[in-house]
């Protein structure tokens, strides 16, 4: 499998740590509201990979950590006179609706900043120690000059960034390219006992430590959004590499923007859109597609056309899948109709695979699943085979899991659910057991189902 790493800017042959299994860890969100779609976009992309990567066969440790200490939280919680956890507690709670609704899977970690401060604070000794960070007036800061491979993520010299840097009134700072570790307590805000004096950590600091302490000094993935490769991510290499002098992460993978209208999301401009909002308009379903539509390293834009054209495909997909199930309840056992071309469907499968391995192109992989869903459509008929049919749904659905898709119920079961009922009650009849057809018949009638004896059979409408 080939993985784009931001760190060489190159498609690399992916190969774990350890064979069979991968580590990988995710920037979570800063939980102080609702997250919005550009975030989703993000948190689908490492669940579809995740998903990926077990469909292949590897044992994956993913961690996807919560931001619950941060000014934002504190400036929600001064202006709804409450704490800041409670901010930050709810917004949890309400990630994990949102994300269940877009069908993304809950990790295996969901570690929170406020549940690690000894760990934070063990990596800024280490780095104090080890003279690659400076305490001032209850602060701590990490010297930039100290780490000689700083700027290797994004991509820039130290020189270039110092003569970038904007000149800040900030006295206590070496260099202004040097950023906080610790922050010295500020009243009303939260803070922790450490060496320092009472404080918090900066934001940096937390996914060093977190990945550190649930995954280990080097993982196989690190990824997040492309606005976190600078600073967040080269800083987290910084404190990483400095205190442990050990590679962090081997791959570094970063989620295209998107933008919604062609512009940057954003309060100001009212284009700013939540999950849940687009909830009362499309199925969420509808949203999974349209990301995957898109490879994931290409920013995307939202439109109401682009959705609606993601509304038409899966509703494709859909209709290939109830077909089948329909055919399926009607479809004689036994009958040797249609192995030829379900044979010839495992060649998708190869082809979907190529497509993912290929830096997880997940528009190729669903293009795959279009070409395999005309192929069936252009087989199936009445007359295909029970086993054919159910090789070919089994095929879809395999296919469309692995990006989360397919996994709704389909509409048209109450129709199946009746007609199996009444052939069930037909059998019966037959077998002459006539309690087991009565029983039948009286459950379909507390359904409000009134079943009519024609020349042509039994036919049902709803009463
Ligand atoms: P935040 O809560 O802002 O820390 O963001 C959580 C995750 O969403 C991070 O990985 C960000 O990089 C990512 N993210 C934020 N905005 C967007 C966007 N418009 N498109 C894609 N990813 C984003
Ligand atoms: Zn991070």
């Amino acid at each position: 499998m080939k993985l784009y790493n931001t760190l060489t800017r190159k498609k690399e042959e992916f190969i774990p740590i350890e064979a069979g299994k991968i580590k990988m860890y995710a920037c979570g969100p800063t939980v102080y509201n609702y997250f919005h779609i550009g975030n989703a976009r993000t948190f689908m992309t490492f669940d579809a990979m995740r998903r990926y990567f077990q469909y292949r066969g590897y044992e994956v440790t993913f961690v996807q950590n919560f931001t619950d200490v941060d000014d934002k939280i504190i400036q929600k919680a001064k202006e709804e006179h409450i704490e800041a956890h409670e901010v930050s507690e709810k917004y949890i709670q309400e990630y994990f609706k949102d994300a269940e609704s877009l069908g993304i899977l809950k990790a295996d970690i969901h570690p929170k900043v406020t549940e690690n401060i000894q760990e934070i604070i063990d990596i800024i000794k280490e780095l104090e120690n080890k003279g690659f960070a400076y305490a001032v007036n209850g602060d701590v800061y990490f010297n930039v000059s100290k780490f000689k491979e700083y700027g290797k993520l994004s991509k820039q010299s130290l020189e270039d960034l110092q003569s970038g840097a904007r000149i800040e009134v900030n006295e206590a700072k070496q260099n202004p390219l040097d950023f906080a570790l610790w922050k010295n307590a500020k009243e009303g805000e939260p803070s922790w006992e450490s060496p320092w004096g009472k404080g918090r950590p900066g934001w940096h600091i937390e996914c060093s430590a977190m990945v550190k302490k649930y995954l280990g000094e080097t993982i196989d993935i690190h990824g997040g959004g492309g606005d976190l490769v600078f600073p967040h991510h080269e800083n987290e290499i910084a404190q990483s590499e400095a205190a442990c002098g050990k590679t962090f992460a081997n791959y570094w993978v970063h989620v295209g923007y998107l933008n919604v209208e062609n512009k940057k999301m954003s309060k100001s401009l009212n284009n700013f859109f939540t999950p849940r909002e687009i909830a009362q308009e499309y199925d969420l379903e509808v949203i999974r597609f349209f990301m995957f539509s898109a490879h994931y390293r290409n920013p995307v834009n939202f439109s109401k056309d682009l959705v609606e054209a993601a509304k038409n495909g899966l509703d494709r997909l859909y209709n290939a899948k109830n077909n089948l199930t329909h055919l399926m309840t009607t479809a004689e056992e036994g009958v040797k109709n249609g192995e030829e071309w379900v044979e010839e469907l495992s060649a998708y499968r190869k082809n979907f695979i190529e497509a993912m391995d290929d830096d997880f192109n997940t528009a190729d992989g669903i293009s795959v699943i279009f070409e395999m869903v005309r192929h069936i459509n252009s087989n199936i008929s009445a007359d295909s085979s029970k086993e054919a049919l159910q090789k070919a749904y089994n095929m879809l659905i395999e296919l469309s899991g692995v990006l989360g898709l397919l996994n709704k119920a389909e509409e048209t079961s109450l129709e199946a659910e009746i007609e199996e009922l009444i052939e069930k009650r037909q059998q019966a009849r037959k077998d002459r057991n006539f309690k087991l057809a009565d029983e039948i018949r009286d459950e379909l009638k507390a359904r409000g189902i009134v079943l009519e004896d024609t020349p042509q059979g039994v036919k049902w409408k709803k009463a």
